[in-house]
């Protein structure tokens, strides 16, 4: 899609160039056909010539010549990276910025600047491979796989669709997976971030079990809960400031907030590694 353009552009300036070429060549002939006067000499030089400018305009004019920096069709083909590192992203100020932002400035009352990450040039639909935990068996197992998914398609079109592999036959772009926690620990997700590719997602992990030990099986309605919020920290998002948010620290959400889904709408309307400022 992108090349059709760029070629057929390139193609209308090589035929100007060689249209231009061509009035020059036949300027000069008619100029030495004004110094004689064979009326028979100059009637053949336009001949000639005629037939010079009909071969160069009918000629195929594709070129492989690669164009040249501030060729306007050269500019289609620039790599998304180059144009990154050529325009860094920008920093706003709190002032400006994070009035109606969500919660994407809470994290500025521990630190100076906060960096938004989220991911970069991804489109289409998000793969996600659920499985079942292992350890738990029949109905408990089926229970914590659906409520997995049911907390991570919550972002559904936030800004991607997404896709819940439950039998894991797709490619995804990230599996979770199941552990086994000390403590109230329900849930994380581990990130890595980088300028040139963005937010890479390694896994979504939650726990398997009831906090407090013992081989009883986590609360569905906690597992959804808990992996929409790994989810939202899979797409970028910080945690809130707010108990009603799933982005909270800790499960005192009882569903998506207006607060979660206008957050992930200003990350993505954003580049990616925008810095805020207080
Ligand atoms: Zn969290």
């Amino acid at each position: 899609m992108v090349s059709g353009p760029a070629r057929r552009q390139y193609t209308t300036l090589e035929g100007a160039f060689l249209r231009d070429a061509s009035r020059t060549r036949a300027a000069g002939i008619a100029s030495t056909a004004m110094r004689t006067v064979d009326p028979l000499r100059l009637l053949a030089l336009l001949l000639i010539g005629g037939g010079f400018i009909g071969w160069v305009l009918s000629r195929d004019p594709v070129s492989t010549t690669a164009c040249s920096t501030g060729d306007p069709s050269c500019e289609v083909t620039v790599d998304p990276a180059t144009t990154a590192a050529a325009e860094p992203p920008p920093t706003l100020a709190a002032a400006d910025f994070c009035n109606d932002a969500g919660y994407l400035c809470a994290g500025l009352a521990e630190a100076e600047v906060v960096r938004l990450q989220r991911w970069k040039d991804h489109e289409g639909t998000v793969v996600v491979h659920v499985p079942p935990p292992e350890g738990l068996t029949g109905g408990d197992a089926r229970a914590l796989q659906r409520a997995a998914a049911q907390g991570v398609r919550a972002w559904n079109d936030q800004p991607f669709p997404i896709l819940v592999d439950l039998r894991g036959d797709r490619d995804p772009d990230f599996a979770v997976r199941w552990g086994r926690y000390a403590g109230t620990r329900l849930g994380l997700t581990r990130t890595t971030w980088s300028p040139a590719t963005g937010l890479r997602v390694d896994f979504i992990e939650l726990g398997t079990f009831a906090p407090g030990g013992g081989n009883r099986a986590a609360d569905p309605r906690q597992i959804r809960l808990t992996a929409a919020h790994e989810m939202g920290h899979a797409l970028g998002l910080p945690h809130s400031d707010s108990p009603r948010d799933v982005m909270y620290p800790t499960n005192t959400a009882t569903s998506m907030s207006a607060q979660d889904y206008r957050s992930v709408e200003v990350l993505y309307d954003l580049p990616d590694g925008t810095s805020i400022t207080r």
